[in-house]
């Protein structure tokens, strides 16, 4: 059985299905309707692309792209993409002047921010965009309870002097990929007081989000007026527990695959790959796959990472090596159609044709499909279809 459906692959190859994200987008939109939808694009989309990535969501309909850091925004807006953008991760002295420049709007998590955000308008003559961010229990990034009405008085006064907006009020969930977990309830409730205390200080009608992408799939109450996905857009589900994408109607866009670049006899008891930690069986066929760990397969996959060659399942024999991985074929007869070199191996993909997903991977190792497809390297060419 012939795993090939398209051209054969490049020695390795990240495959971005342009489509399936356009169809991710839309399945979002139909989910979160009336709230609308940001498509969360940091980290070079999750490892998928930034810029075509980022024009096929907005092609779809995203109203909004969300980054985390002001680099990624301002490459957006490079791209010629002129839609609305949030950036929400920065340091003291990054260059809030660009971002003002470049209309993206810079979210607020502390007095240090809004004061930089100043005078960068100042400095740049135009208004600056902002969105307040609230801590409500991720204890992560955000303004505490404790802080949230004196950030708010300041932006509103700055606000009335005409140097800023405030386009929106903003928070980010603790455990939202666990339904029911009773923090998620806390947060709505804090959340919830937050907007009541900007609201009365003068900030009303803004853009009230709160949802990634397991708050978007589970939890309607949390869309407000706008959902903030990324998982979801390159179709992965942020957790086993939520359902497999196709229980969402999503569709996993990113399909990692490349060639053997070679198949070869060994007798039994052959040590394999680095350390031996893998020895041979039998007399067998081994087939070298051209990715490792600097291609952003994972080493903790040694001994374990699934592959589909020839529409069959095997799992990685021995280390994961910086540029290559051994796999096992096991004996077969000498008559056999066995693998050779040139053969199609996927790595992950959608799993419509029997091979394994991001989300396999991340339980063979023990992490989550979002460093999976994030961690996967730039060394590896994307190639965009649809
Ligand atoms: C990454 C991120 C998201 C998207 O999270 P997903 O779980 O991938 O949907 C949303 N909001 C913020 C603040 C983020 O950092």
């Amino acid at each position: 059985m012939s795993t090939r459906t398209a051209a054969p692959p490049a020695r390795l190859e990240a495959r971005v299905d342009l489509d399936a994200l356009r169809a991710n987008v839309r399945r979002l939109r139909e989910i979160a309707g009336p709230a609308r939808v940001m498509a969360v694009v940091k980290a070079d989309a999750y490892g998928h692309g930034m810029v075509p990535c980022a024009r096929a969501a907005v092609e779809a309909g995203a109203a909004w792209l969300g980054t985390a850091v002001p680099e990624e925004a301002l490459a957006l807006r490079a791209a010629g993409l002129d839609v609305p953008i949030l950036t929400w991760l920065h340091a003291p002295g990054d260059d809030f002047e660009a971002l003002v420049r470049a209309e993206v709007d810079v979210s607020v998590s502390g007095q240090w921010a809004l004061a930089e955000v100043l005078e960068a308008a100042e400095r740049a003559g135009r208004l600056a965009r902002i969105q307040l961010k609230a801590d409500t229990g991720l204890g992560r990034n955000g303004i505490q309870p404790h802080e949230w009405p004196l950030v708010v008085d300041e932006a509103v006064k700055a606000e009335r002097a005409g140097l800023l907006e405030v386009t929106g009020l903003w928070s980010h969930f603790a455990c939202a990929d666990e339904p029911g977990h009773p923090s998620i309830r806390a947060q709505l409730t804090r959340f919830h007081e937050a907007l009541e205390y900007a609201e009365s200080a003068g900030l009303r009608g803004r853009l009230r989000h709160m949802a990634n992408s397991p708050a978007t799939l589970t939890l309607p109450e949390s869309h407000f007026d706008l959902v903030r996905p990324g998982l979801a857009v390159y179709g992965l589900s942020p957790a086993p527990e939520l359902g497999t994408p196709a229980e969402h109607g999503l569709r996993p866009v990113m399909t990692l695959r490349g060639r053997l670049a070679l198949v070869k006899w060994v007798p039994a008891g052959h040590g394999v790959s680095y350390g031996h930690t893998y020895r041979t069986g039998g007399e067998t066929r081994l087939g070298l796959v051209p990715a490792g760990y600097a291609d952003g397969i994972p080493r903790a996959a040694s001994d374990r990472g699934p592959v589909l060659v020839g529409g069959r399942r095997y799992h990685v024999a021995g280390r994961v090596a910086m540029d290559q991985f051994v796999v096992d074929f096991g004996p077969g007869g000498p008559d056999e159609h066995g693998p050779a070199a040139g053969d199609e191996v996927v790595l992950f993909g959608p799993g419509e044709r029997g091979e394994p997903t991001a989300q396999d991977w991340a339980e063979a190792i023990g992490t989550i499909g979002y460093e999976v497809v994030t961690r996967i390297g730039g060394r590896v060419p994307r190639v965009y279809v649809g």
